[in-house]
């Protein structure tokens, strides 16, 4: 059983950080919910050319489910039984549905629960009332613990939230107090990113422009710190570079990509992966829509490399604390390719401690966590 993604690209308005893609042209939901069955039914197969590396996959029912965005909560409830209607989530042991804060009334989550939805994904990003308006984002910091108090009034029983640091000026004892919040909440899952000033965004130009500047690099990995210390310590567990979870609520849906097991994605800009190829849908919903409608899905397929497979499976890998499982790099990429992970690792492991063996495992330290971009360039092929 394999995991389905499916993105939702439509947005209110766009959030100044943004570098995903996504349309403010809402009128094209219902069109584009009728592709997304389409293209459903197109990918039937999808596993199969994939199955000589990872045994076979079934199509149906889904494992995993995730509807991401974009705004998925923009789809009515219409939209989305439509769209639900089209999937087999009979076995799914998770089905994940982001939804924006202010999208969260008691009728909306009402609405959602007797959908097969089980776990919401909400972007707070901050509890800062003015660093969410210079982010663009449409939510109040209020708006937040409202939408979580609904949710659970409606018997969602796991939600996560995300959160941003390394705002423009923000100062540890801020962030502190952002965690804090979050913490307030008592939700199962959360999620950490840093502000990033990506190329082709409206926080971009204004980085070029002087008017903002990017946090300090001393004070970043103060609050990644401060961030694990304080999540470690209200009992969620570190899983992820990026992700903390109580006890049984790791994403089952984003732990499969960590893992390499093939996904399927759906929708316009969606990546898929079988085992042996890349492929993602044209950036474009008038021209996804147009393409489903003739039967068509438009797409570019990338065929992994062995080095490609061989750099993800590192890359994925090291970003959990389950770290490289030698024994499948052994299986999967032969053992001339262990020897070169091993020997570029050696350094790290009895110089720097940024890397430990645990068993059969090769896994990040808690200081190599802090420089895990680098220890992961140096054990990866060029
Ligand atoms: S709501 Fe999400 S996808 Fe839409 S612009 Fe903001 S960050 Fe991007």
């Amino acid at each position: 059983m394999a995991g389905l993604y499916i993105h939702i690209p439509f947005c209110k308005s766009r959030c100044i950080y943004c570098g995903f893609y996504s349309t403010v042209q809402r009128d094209l939901c219902s069109d584009y919910v009728d592709a997304l069955c389409c293209e459903l039914e197109l990918r039937r197969g999808y596993f199969e050319e994939g199955a000589v590396v990872y045994g076979s996959f079934d199509y149906e029912p889904w494992r995993t489910v995730y509807i991401g965005g974009g705004t998925p909560s923009l789809l009515d409830g219409n939209m989305l039984s439509r769209l639900f209607g089209s999937i087999d989530c009979s076995k799914a042991v998770e089905v994940t549905m982001e939804c924006n804060p202010d999208d969260v009334t008691q009728e909306y989550a009402d609405m959602i629960s007797c959908l097969p939805v089980n776990r919401v994904s909400m972007g707070a990003q901050t509890f800062s009332d003015s660093r969410l308006r210079f982010l663009g984002r449409r939510h109040s910091a209020g708006d937040v613990a409202l939408a979580v108090e609904r949710l659970r009034k409606a018997g969602i029983g796991n939600i996560s939230i995300d959160l941003m640091y390394g705002f423009p000026d923000e100062t540890l004892d801020e962030w502190q107090c952002d965690i804090d919040m979050a913490l307030s909440l008592d939700v199962e899952h959360i999620s950490a990113y840093s502000l990033m000033m990506e190329e082709d965004t409206p926080l971009y130009d204004m980085l070029m422009q002087g008017k903002v500047s990017e946090a300090d690099d001393e004070l970043s990995l103060k609050m990644y710190e401060t961030l694990m210390d304080r999540l470690y310590d209200a009992g969620y567990e570190h899983y992820e570079i990026s992700n903390f979870a109580r006890k049984g609520y790791r994403s089952q849906h984003n732990s499969s990509y960590w893992n390499a097991t093939p996904y399927m994605g759906i929708g316009a800009s969606a990546h898929s992966y079988n085992g042996i190829s890349r492929q993602w849908n044209v950036d474009d919903v008038e021209a996804y829509i147009r393409s489903i409608s003739e039967g068509l899905v438009p797409m570019e397929i990338e065929n992994l490399s062995k080095e490609s497979r061989y750099n993800d499976f590192v890359m994925l890998s090291l970003r959990t604390p389950e770290g490289i499982d030698i024994e499948r790099m052994r299986k999967e990429f032969g053992e001339e390719w262990v020897k070169y992970c091993m020997d570029n690792a050696r350094g790290f492991i009895r110089v720097s401690g940024y890397l430990r063996v645990d068993g059969n495992r090769l896994v990040l330290t808690r200081k190599g966590l802090f420089v895990s971009d680098m220890v992961m360039s140096m054990l990866m092929k060029i």
